[in-house]
């Protein structure tokens, strides 16, 4: 060296003599896993051509800590172009590269935490701010809401793997059990202990837990309340307030992550114990549709016995002398009973159509669909073709616009299209013609067909209920109030969508995404 500026000594804590005297020391500095490339560099120290260069490279200062440094370096040239030796520069950019790390760091969580769970979304953070704040331990612990009791969640990989042998993870204890970590809590800040061994208040450690020489803990608050502690532990110089507000700044986006993990998890075992309740409900309706079927039939085939009955009773009657007065209560009688069976026949023959309806509805849900590219103009006109006596009846006017195929099943998206054409005519107003206009568009890789009517309209307080099993606005009216959920459910089948809007007294559109 010929020259050393005195800054050399803040950067790494040697004087300039000390590099004087020791050639070598800035290569025996380089952090060992980055020597053999910073040696390279200078491989062939007296070839001319060596080029410019700049390399970040990490140093271990003399006081042991790690710092990182921007090293530039060019060749120098005398008057006469013989290569004269070099000049460099170091740049301290520690704390450029750390900020780097700590923002980089928080998009690894987020990222990681897209398709892991939450205990492997902590170890990976505890992990990471072992790492930023060259720790040795990391623990994890959820606060209860009470705010008594903790939840050990995780430890980081190098505690369970070279540490700790307590695992205890799940673990739940009261606050006031823990050790002095929990000073975090009392205080709710962070607490930094860099003289473990001579606090008067620890508690002592269980049996397989890490050593500890030094801790820095740091407490989640949310609102009023704490919701996890963590911390570090065992640095080989003392923590600072820089660790501090590294940790605290992953802890809030490692938190977050948690809670939108939870929200997630919590959702999916909501989906699945749904999907259960649905099989299991499904089961129980087709077994039910099925089996109240005989008992039906029992009840047509009596009400035909008792018919029979009663004809015979008449031709007795009509041979028999008996009183005028006596003739009439029973002919009476016979006129009540044979009302009486009108109204069972009617009755059983309802609940048969509400008993097909049932488990035509549980069946959409069992049985596997295949789909297929459906052309819906052509389906539309088979739909209409099967709807036809209906739409005579009406005198209707039914338009179809070009309409945008989709995947679906063929036999389920007719039923659906029949169903709601056929509500769109059933419910129609008989005071003006029927007019009916079915469109559709694409949205995306979707398709969004819409049913419109100048029907009798849905008042907005029913428009919800009418996709409801056996809902119908009028119980008296015609049909059994099926139509609409067979057609929520073919299309809940397609992982579509459909929905209604209506003008009270004016008409109605139904639409379906698929
Ligand atoms: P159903 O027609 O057998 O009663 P649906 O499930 O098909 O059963 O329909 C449920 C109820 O929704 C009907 O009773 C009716 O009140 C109402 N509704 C359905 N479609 C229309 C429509 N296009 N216009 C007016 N009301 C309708």
């Amino acid at each position: 060296y010929i020259y050393l500026s005195p800054s050399c000594e803040r950067i790494a804590g040697y004087s300039p003599e000390e590099f004087i005297a020791n050639p070598k020391l800035l290569f025996d500095m380089i952090r060992p896993d980055h020597a053999e490339k910073f040696h390279q560099h200078y491989a062939d120290e007296t070839n001319k051509e060596t080029p410019v260069f700049s390399v970040v490279v990490p140093i271990i200062t003399k006081s042991g800590e790690e710092r990182w440094l921007e090293h530039n370096c060019s060749p120098v040239f005398d008057g006469q172009g013989n290569y004269a030796g070099r000049l460099g520069n170091n740049r301290d950019i520690t704390e450029r590269k750390h900020e780097q790390e700590v923002l980089a760091t928080q998009l690894r969580l987020i990222d990681y935490a897209a398709d892991h769970s939450v205990k492997e979304l902590l170890q990976l953070f505890l992990d990471e701010i072992e790492v930023l704040t060259n720790s040795e331990i990391g623990f994890y612990h959820f606060v209860e809401a009470d705010q008594t009791t903790l939840t050990l969640q995780t430890w980081s990989t190098n505690t369970l793997e070279n540490m700790c042998t307590a695992e205890n993870v799940g673990l739940h204890y009261p606050v006031n059990e823990a050790g002095v970590w929990v000073d975090c809590i009392h205080q709710r800040k962070p607490v930094i202990h860099n003289d473990y061994s001579s606090l008067s208040h620890k508690k002592g450690l269980p049996e397989g837990h890490a050593p500890i020489v030094r801790e820095l803990v740091v407490p989640v608050i949310r609102g009023e309340k704490i919701v996890a502690v963590l911390g570090v532990g065992n640095k080989k110089t003392n923590y600072d307030q820089e660790d501090v507000n590294t940790i605290q700044r992953l802890a809030n986006v490692a938190w977050e992550s948690v809670v939108r993990k939870q929200a997630e998890e919590a959702r999916a075992r909501l989906n699945i114990q749904l999907e259960a309740k649905n099989k299991e409900l499904e089961q129980v309706v087709s077994v039910a549709s099925h089996d109240l079927r005989s008992p039906l039939v029992c009840i047509e085939g009596f009400s035909d016995v008792l018919e029979t009955s009663l004809a015979d009773i008449i031709s007795v009657l009509d041979s028999e002398s008996l009183s005028s007065e006596t003739k009439e209560r029973l002919e009476q009688s016979i006129k009540n009973s044979r009302t009486s069976i009108e109204y069972i026949n009617k009755s059983a023959s309802r609940m048969e159509s509400l008993l097909d309806g049932l488990l035509q509805v549980s069946r959409l849900g069992q049985v596997e669909i295949k789909t297929e590219d459906l052309c819906m103009n052509m389906l539309m006109s088979d739909v209409l073709c099967g709807l036809k006596f209906q739409s005579e009846e009406k005198e209707a006017r039914i338009d179809v616009a070009e309409l945008p195929s989709c995947q679906g099943n063929e036999g389920q998206i007719n039923q659906l299209f029949t169903n709601l054409i056929g509500n769109a005519l059933k419910y129609s107003d008989p005071d003006r013609p029927c007019i009916i206009r079915i469109s559709g568009h694409k949205e995306g890789t979707h398709s969004v067909y819409c049913v419109e009517d100048n029907g009798i309209g849905i008042a907005p307080e029913f428009q919800e209920k009418i996709f409801m099993l056996f809902h119908q606005l009028d119980p008296g009216a015609a049909g059994e109030g099926l139509g609409l959920s067979i057609a929520y459910k073919i299309v809940e089948r397609h992982n579509g969508k459909m929905w209604v809007e209506s003008d009270f007294g004016k008409g109605s559109r139904f639409y379906v995404l698929l």
